[in-house]
């Protein structure tokens, strides 16, 4: 009896230790240092294993993953292959590449230059009463647009590369874009919550 709980006590702590300490897996590594911080392939939903990954829900990034070198590199491939010219977004979420981590890029058309931001584990934290219908379209649902209803304002949380944590009021379309991403992470696709989606 006492043997048992002892090994129990034992498997809890590597349990505890391994979640406090995990790392990037050899496999998001790999597939981070083939992507090279530069445009990386696309998931999407015509390809079986990508349809699977792109509902399942992401993980957190830790103060520690945040500061690696393989947090850089992702981050700069999110940023390459959103602003690819010949498949450029307004935003991307992780799982668009295969990583499946909370973290997305965003276009913010409410700032000045409309520059792209990296937003690590994003949450939003309430909804306007307002919402608005508009089209939208999305990288890894190739040749399809739909009409989404969203709020039109949104408060968010998120933490910055120095693992700072910050928080936004969000409006209009910007709003719109980290709805969408953000849904990304919970393994939710806007043709989930489209009222109509048509061929483009
Ligand atoms: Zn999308």
């Amino acid at each position: 009896m006492r043997h048992n709980a002892t090994t129990l006590l034992c498997l809890l702590a590597i349990v505890l230790f391994s979640s406090c300490s995990r790392g990037w897996s050899v496999g998001e590594k790999e597939l981070i240092r083939e992507g090279n911080s530069g445009i990386m392939r696309v998931t999407t939903i015509d390809n079986k294993t990508d349809s699977l990954l792109l509902r399942t829900a992401s993980q957190p990034l830790t103060r520690r993953e945040v500061g690696s070198k393989e947090f850089d590199m992702l981050a700069a491939s999110l940023l390459a292959t959103v602003n690819n010219p010949t498949n450029s977004g307004v935003g991307i979420a992780a799982p668009q590449v295969g990583i499946l981590r909370r973290v997305v890029a965003v276009q913010r058309f409410d700032k000045e230059g409309e520059p792209f931001e990296i937003y690590i584990n994003p949450e939003i934290i309430s909804y306007g009463p307002e919402v608005t219908i508009g089209g939208e379209g999305c990288l890894s649902i190739p040749s399809l647009r739909g009409e989404v209803e969203r709020a039109t304002s949104i408060e968010i949380r998120w933490r910055d590369e120095k693992y700072k944590q910050h928080r936004e009021r969000i409006d209009g379309f910007t709003a719109v874009i980290f709805q969408h991403e953000i849904d990304h992470l919970d393994g939710i696709l806007y043709t989930d919550r489209a009222e109509s989606v048509c061929r483009e």
